[in-house]
């Protein structure tokens, strides 16, 4: 199946929030598909409203994040841990050779903050969606940072990236606090 067939990210969190059926066939022949309605159902953005134009005052507060990601040290780092991985005490997988669609999924605690990650394996590397919570609600106060690259919230609060490898960790950055989540075996 070609690319430009794949329903996208928004479409795919419009059908999980509502009756809307527009994309389930897709979805039941794709597995690309399937897996990314997964991952979204599984890091909650079913949950919360849908985010069709940001406000004004998320503008400029996503300024001020991009602002403060550039230019300052957060005064704090905390470290996250390990609270679920979906591959336990599995021995190291053979990545390279795994399946499209294999899932990783991992929740860390840092700090008040609980953060979801999930990784699944496509053609060529691996697709990521994440989210961070507070309280129990998703949380828009952080820039996730991949190497040098800092990625600011998508659809439904959540962060989208690929990554050709494993990871070697995730890092969180708001004004105040930076969060670690590393290093693990992929
Ligand atoms: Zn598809």
């Amino acid at each position: 199946m070609r690319n430009s067939t794949h329903p996208n990210k928004f479409e795919l969190i419009s059908s999980i929030r509502s009756d809307d059926t527009s994309c389930a066939d897709h979805i039941s022949r794709c597995e690309l598909c399937r897996t990314v309605y997964q991952l979204l159902k599984w890091t909650g953005a079913d949950k919360g409203p849908l985010v069709w134009e940001p406000s004004e005052e998320l503008v400029n507060r996503s300024k001020a994040i991009a602002r403060i990601a550039q230019s300052r040290k957060p005064a704090r780092t905390v470290v996250g841990r390990v609270i679920f991985d979906s591959w336990g005490n599995k021995p190291a997988l053979s990545v390279r050779q795994a399946p499209v669609g294999l899932e990783r999924r991992l929740r860390f605690e840092a700090a008040d903050f609980i953060i979801e990650i999930v990784g699944a394996r496509q053609d060529s590397g691996w697709d990521f969606v994440a989210r961070v919570y507070k309280d129990g609600k998703a949380t828009r106060q952080f820039v996730m940072q991949i190497g040098s690259k800092k990625l600011h919230l998508s659809e439904g609060d959540c962060f989208f990236w690929e990554s050709k490898r494993e990871p070697r960790g995730f890092k969180l950055l708001s004004e105040s606090l930076a969060i670690e989540l590393g290093a693990l075996q992929w």
